[in-house]
């Protein structure tokens, strides 16, 4: 059976690793969207939260509410809030990020008509990203609306577009250095201090004369930094186990899987493996892309990978029917195998399937 198995120690280890690299006066927001990626949102927040961190950050208001209904009390902020979630978003007391002047408007409408006041919201500008955020040109106009709006800022922040390029970086000091001047017009139109941040996991690695008052940690908690040396600090939280299902011997020449995949070059032996593109070991991981560790020893995917099960070659390592099979963990990590197959970390993790059972070690 495919189990992944998450380590609340390991995720503990790189709380800890990750908070004293930053200035004692920076608070953390432990981003735990897309089920804390791909792992368990709710026990992972729970245990975020017993460690001290100040604030947690979904991406919908969905998972906010999971996580309200998991028993999460402290701030959460949701990212990427479409308009149509803002009454939800009201009635389970989470924190909308606000991005464009329709967004706001929508907002002020929302939290007048539940009759709230000083309602917390988040402020984001877009300095060259170009996803969502307020354009630079409406610094004005958001001042301008706080003086009569029901909100508190919580925070004001901007999202760096390549926080892991080597240093100096211009596309990063372009956006930083516009990041400043939004931070300054800020604190020059109110009397109490603003709180801003910009910094992803890598930010904090990469620019830490900008930790500012936040920082926005996601992927470093799950044990990945996208940098050799800054993964060193870090260790993986999850691991990817299964068993094999059935061996087959294969003879030269034979082929295995939909399409004829592959083509056995000589005698060989294959195992049969309970898991496929639909727990998001995805196709791409096939044909060699992708691998699993048995007794050891790296077994390579052979041919596609189909919905509900893979099939890698085993030739002659030592294993039978029931063995168990690591997919990631220690030996077979997540962010090389992603890279092996164009893609990164995240995307291996976050499209860990709700068939996948999650195994708690505390
Ligand atoms: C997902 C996300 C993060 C976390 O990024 P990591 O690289 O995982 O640390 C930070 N900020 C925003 C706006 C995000 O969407």
């Amino acid at each position: 059976m495919t189990l992944l198995e998450i380590d609340l120690k390991k995720l503990e280890y790189n709380y800890f690793s990750l908070r004293k690299k930053l200035n004692p006066r920076t608070k953390m927001i432990g981003v735990v969207k897309s089920n804390a990626y791909g792992s368990l949102s709710g026990p992972i927040a729970q245990k975020l939260v017993e460690l001290g961190i100040e604030s947690l950050a979904v991406a919908y208001a969905s998972e906010g509410i999971q996580l309200r209904e998991y028993g999460i009390q402290i701030p959460i902020l949701v990212f990427y809030p479409p308009i149509e979630s803002f009454k939800e978003i009201i009635l389970h007391n989470l924190e909308p990020v606000l991005y464009s002047k329709r967004s706001w408007k929508e907002f002020v409408h929302q939290v007048s008509s539940h009759k709230k006041t000083a309602y917390p919201i988040h402020i984001k500008y877009n300095t060259g990203l170009n996803r969502i955020g307020f354009s630079t040109q409406d610094v004005e106009w958001v001042i301008e609306e706080l003086k009569n709006s029901p909100f508190e800022v919580k925070t004001i922040y901007t999202h760096l577009a390549q926080t892991e390029s080597p240093k100096p970086d211009i596309k990063t000091e372009n956006q930083i250095s516009l990041f400043k001047e939004i931070m300054q017009k800020h604190d020059q139109s109110v009397k109490q201090k603003q709180e801003y941040h910009l910094l992803n996991t890598s930010g904090v690695f990469n620019y830490p004369e900008y930790h500012l008052d936040w920082v926005r940690v996601g992927i470093g908690l799950y044990g990945f930094a996208n940098h050799r040396s800054w993964n060193e600090s870090l260790q993986p939280i999850a691991q990817l186990k299964t068993n094999i299902t059935q061996i087959h011997e294969i003879k030269t020449g034979e082929t295995v899987g939909y399409n004829s995949g592959w083509k056995a070059a000589k005698n060989t032996r294959i195992a049969i493996l309970p898991i496929g593109h639909a727990d998001g070991f995805s196709r791409p991981y096939g044909n060699g892309k992708g691998w699993v560790l048995i007794n050891g020893r790296k077994a390579p995917v052979v041919g596609n990978v189909c919905m509900d099960m893979v099939m890698v070659e085993i030739d002659d390592i030592n294993c039978a029917e029931g063995a168990e099979v690591i997919v990631i963990g220690e030996g077979s990590r997540a962010d090389e195998m992603a890279e092996n197959a164009g893609t990164i970390s995240y995307e291996l993790l976050s499209a860990m399937g709700n068939r996948i059972k999650r195994v708690l070690k505390k």
